[in-house]
């Protein structure tokens, strides 16, 4: 298996090779083809088994051949348990992006929000954030989600776990309601199906 077999273009083999992977791992080989392929996905991944390149480098292909529109708007946004997993999750994007026009943007609270509300302001394609901040910003009107195209929902039981149910069912309401939705989760308890139902299509149901 390959990353070019996979259906992944020219701007991200090139990121991927710059990274040193050879081969995809399994939650990559079997969750990028159907996310290209604009399927909604419910995948049960552990930190560890290559997932974040398994949602960022599909999800950043589809934006890029999408239409940029003008004002820049976000159109993909990857929401994380905390500011330390948006962190690294924004540094993947920033490197799978490299050769594409595509900007990016962290969001996340316990900081001043100053910087940030700057960075939107200039537009932003793909926002990592946590919901606290990201429910902050858009109340102030520094930013809108009626663009979102692509809505990642990472370490959904951790989620869960720190209380951010009545948070995600908040920002679920300020999305369009067509978009692709991708969810990731390491476990699957009955509240985690039940968030799973109420926000994804059909999804295609992965393991790493
Ligand atoms: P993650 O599970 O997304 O936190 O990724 C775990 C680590 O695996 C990160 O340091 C990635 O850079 C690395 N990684 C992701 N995909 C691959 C791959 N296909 N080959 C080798 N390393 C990878």
């Amino acid at each position: 298996m390959s990353f070019k077999s996979l259906g992944l273009s020219q701007a991200f083999l090139k990121a991927v090779e710059k990274q040193g992977y050879d081969t995809p791992s399994p939650i990559q080989s079997k969750a990028i083809p159907p996310i290209l392929e604009g399927k909604d996905i419910l995948a049960s991944a552990q930190t560890g088994t290559g997932k974040t390149a398994g949602f960022t480098l599909p999800m950043l292909q589809i934006l890029s051949q999408g239409q940029q529109l003008r004002q820049r708007p976000v159109r993909g946004l990857v929401l994380t348990p905390t500011r330390e997993l948006a962190a690294q999750v924004f540094e993947n994007v920033k490197s799978y992006s490299a050769y594409t026009d595509l900007r990016a943007s962290v969001i996340f609270g316990g900081v001043n929000q100053n910087p940030q509300v700057r960075q939107l302001r200039n537009g932003v394609d793909v926002l990592v954030a946590t919901p606290g901040r990201l429910l902050d910003l858009v109340g102030q009107g520094a930013l809108s989600l009626d663009k979102v195209e692509i809505f990642v929902l990472d370490e959904a039981d951790r989620m869960l776990d720190m209380g951010f149910l009545r948070d995600i069912e908040r920002i679920m309401k300020l999305l369009p309601k067509k978009r692709q939705n991708l969810m990731f989760s390491a476990t699957f308890s009955k509240d985690i199906k039940k968030l799973a139902n109420g926000i994804l299509n059909h999804p295609v149901q992965v393991e790493a």
